[in-house]
């Protein structure tokens, strides 16, 4: 008995198609199915990326938007929004930019560069908020200074943690000097919360810079980074053409901070959700 069975003895080869037809354009793939690793360099599909958004590959932690962090985050349908629809006053009256703001809140979803609200981790309760690079780079203006100052007086009165996934690329240049104001306004409701004994955890995400690094990104009771985070406050051109002298090349990297005592630990994607509840269940996290 024969195991397998042909139809035909010969495979038919068309002859206008094999020899007349011009070949094909090259057939489209839409961009969003792949993605080039920066670490790697390999194309990857995207769904080989899974949620976490981490290459299978290299390890090499894509950037990911607010709403996919709180996604991989908090127990599901635990996240309560506060803090919505504070408006910038546009100080300086800075040529297009509330219409870039409309723009930008229409492409990600988001009023701005930080969300923020209350949300339960691993059966731990903690006011929350996660800054997303694709809001004009997480850049700090007014708005974004305002929603952290009140997250965390919000989390003074009610006695809880925060938990805060930081991202930016330095203060918001149309805002000028008020974005930098907004350092030591932050700070000093950090001071209180932590005055109260109350317990404060960072996340540094992939790019945390400028003025962010250089207040409250800094400021947690315990520092967590993701892997290879660029983190630091100034670029590195420029500190290379201040200090006359070559960098190394993981200067500004989160290893390059453990390393020398600026980040408590460096926790891949996968297991931050983990590490975040066992953190605030240690420092006395409520349900
Ligand atoms: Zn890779």
């Amino acid at each position: 008995m024969a195991l397998f069975s042909k139809k035909d003895k010969y495979i038919r080869i068309n002859p206008n198609r094999a020899s007349r037809e011009k070949p094909q354009a090259k057939p489209e793939v839409p961009d969003e199915l792949f993605s080039k690793c920066p670490g790697c360099k390999h194309t990857i599909y995207q769904k080989d990326l899974g949620d976490d958004h981490v290459c299978p590959n290299c390890g090499y932690t894509f950037r990911i938007s607010a709403f996919e962090r709180l996604h991989l985050t908090v127990d599901e349908g635990s996240f309560e929004e506060l803090f919505t629809g504070i408006e910038t006053k546009d100080p300086l009256n800075f040529p297009n930019y509330r219409d870039k703001l409309a723009a930008t809140r229409q492409k990600t979803g988001l009023d701005e560069a930080v969300l923020t609200g209350t949300a339960v981790i691993k059966g731990q309760k903690t006011a929350l908020g996660i800054m997303d690079s694709n809001f004009i780079m997480a850049s700090m203006g007014t708005v974004v200074g305002e929603k952290i100052t009140r997250l965390f007086e919000y989390a003074l009165e009610e006695e809880l943690p925060v938990t805060l996934f930081t991202a930016s690329g330095g203060a918001r240049m149309q805002e000028g000097i008020m974005s930098l104001m907004q350092m030591a306004k932050i700070s000093a409701a950090v001071q209180k919360h932590s005055q109260a004994g109350l317990f404060y955890l960072t996340v540094l995400t992939d790019p945390t810079t400028g003025g962010v690094t250089a207040s409250f990104a800094m400021e947690g009771d315990i520092i967590l980074a993701e892997t290879q985070a660029l983190v630091g406050f100034a670029g590195r051109r420029v500190i290379e053409s201040t200090v006359r002298e070559k960098l190394p090349d993981d200067f500004q990297k989160a290893e390059f901070l453990l390393e020398h005592g600026f980040v408590d630990a460096i926790v891949k994607r996968g297991d931050l959700r983990a590490t975040i509840g066992s953190l605030l269940a240690f420092h006395g996290g409520e349900v």
